[in-house]
C-alpha cells in the first residue's frame, strides 16, 4: 500500500489493523504477535494495530475486547469470516474435480473480488448473487475419490499453503478430496465454551442473561452461515458443539482447554460414527502441546474403537517436507483401495 499505491504511512496506521488468532499458551505461537509488531516497527509502521483473538472462553474475548467495535462492525466481521469459509469450502470441494487446471482457483479469486467490491459499495447481496454465477460456471468431472479429513492445530489444519507444506494440494495430486473444518466452526466452539463456563459458574438452575446472549449469537451465526451458503450455491454444515462435547466426555475431560480443546477427538468420533471420511490427518506444528501431546494420546483409543476410518498424526517441523509427505503417502495408499465417495 505504501510502495505501490502511495498511501501515506500515517493513514495506513490509522485506518487499518491486522487481526489474527492468538496462541493458547504453551508454544512459540504466543510470541508471534510480538514479532509481527517488531517487524512492522522496523519497516516504519510503529503503532500499527496487531489485534488478537484470545481463546480464554471469556465472552469479552470472544467479542474481541480491545478493538472499538460497534455491533454492526461485529456483524460485518463475522460476515467476512463466513464468506471466506464458504469460498474456501467451494475451492477444496470442487478443485479435485475440475476439468480445466486452475479453473477453480481462478473462479474463486474472481468471486472474492466481486464480493469485496460489492461490500465496499454496500451491495453485498447483489455481489453474492453475482459471485454465485461465477461459482456455478465451474465445470467439474463426475468422479469418485476418497475423502481425507484434515484436523489438528487451528492454523496448520486450515491454511491452504506453505504452513502445512501445501497439504491440501498434495492430497489432491495423490487422488483424494480434502474435507476441512471452518473458522466459523471454531468460533462456534468458542461460544459454546463461553456458555459452558457461565453454566459452571451459576449456582441456580435459571439460565443467565449472558448465556442467552451467547445462545442468540450462536443461532445468528448458524443462520447467517446457511443463508450465505445458500446464496453462493453451496450446501454447508456446522457442528453441534453441545453434542460433540457429550460424545467426547468418556474420553476427554471437557474442563481441559487449550488449542482445539476436545474438538479433535470429538470430530474423530463424529466422523467415524457417521462415516464421513476415509482417512483423518491431524496436522500440527512441531511443539503443539494441545494437539500432539494431549489429543493424539487419546486418538489411538478412538482409532481402536472405530477402525473403519484411518487416522494419522503428522507434524510440520522444519526438518523436511519429504518425511511429512512420505507418511501421508503411506496412509493414502491404504485408503485409495477403500470405498470411494462421490462429492
Ligand atoms: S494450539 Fe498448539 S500450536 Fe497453537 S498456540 Fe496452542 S500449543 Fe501452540
Amino acid at each position: 500500500m505504501r510502495d505501490i499505491e502511495g498511501i501515506p504511512v500515517q493513514t495506513i496506521i490509522q485506518k487499518y489493523a491486522f487481526v489474527t488468532a492468538g496462541g493458547c499458551g504453551p508454544c512459540r505461537m504466543g510470541m508471534y504477535a510480538t514479532e509481527y509488531r517488531k517487524a512492522l516497527r522496523d519497516a516504519g509502521f510503529g503503532g500499527f494495530r496487531v489485534l488478537l483473538f484470545t481463546r480464554s472462553g471469556d465472552i469479552q474475548d470472544v467479542l474481541m475486547d480491545g478493538l472499538q467495535l460497534t455491533k454492526i462492525d461485529l456483524i460485518r466481521f463475522f460476515f467476512a469470516i463466513i464468506i471466506g469459509d464458504i469460498l474456501n469450502l467451494v475451492n477444496i470441494r470442487k478443485r479435485p474435480f475440475e476439468i480445466e487446471t486452475g479453473d477453480v482457483d481462478n473462479k474463486i479469486i474472481e468471486a472474492r473480488k466481486i464480493i469485496y467490491q460489492g461490500i465496499e459499495k454496500k451491495q453485498w447481496l447483489k455481489s453474492l448473487i453475482k459471485a454465485r454465477k461465477v461459482i456455478k460456471s465451474i465445470k467439474i468431472k463426475n468422479e469418485t475419490k476418497p475423502i481425507i479429513h484434515i484436523m489438528g492445530e487451528f492454523w496448520a489444519k486450515s491454511t491452504d499453503g506453505e504452513g502445512n507444506y501445501n497439504l491440501f494440494r498434495f492430497i489432491e495430486k495423490e487422488g483424494g478430496v480434502v474435507s476441512n473444518e471452518t473458522v466459523t466452526d471454531w468460533l462456534l466452539h468458542q461460544i459454546w465454551r463461553a456458555r459452558w463456563n457461565l453454566k459452571q459458574k451459576r449456582d441456580h438452575k435459571i439460565i443467565s442473561f449472558g448465556e442467552i446472549q451467547l445462545l442468540i449469537l450462536q443461532s445468528l451465526i448458524k443462520v447467517f452461515f446457511s443463508f450465505i451458503g445458500l446464496l453462493l450455491g453451496e450446501k454447508v454444515h456446522l457442528s453441534n458443539h453441545g453434542k460433540l462435547a457429550m460424545d467426547v466426555k468418556p474420553f476427554f475431560d471437557i474442563h481441559v482447554d487449550g488449542g482445539e480443546d476436545h474438538m479433535e477427538v470429538a470430530h474423530h468420533i463424529h466422523i467415524a460414527k457417521n462415516k464421513l471420511a476415509d482417512l483423518i490427518i491431524s496436522v500440527k506444528p512441531f511443539t503443539c502441546l494441545s494437539s500432539s501431546s494431549v489429543s493424539d494420546g487419546i486418538q489411538n483409543k478412538i482409532s481402536e474403537l472405530y477402525p473403519s476410518v484411518e487416522f494419522i498424526s503428522v507434524e510440520t517441523n522444519g526438518d523436511s517436507a519429504t518425511n511429512f509427505y512420505s507418511r501421508i503417502q503411506m496412509a493414502l495408499q491404504k485408503v485409495m483401495t477403500h470405498k470411494k465417495i462421490t462429492i
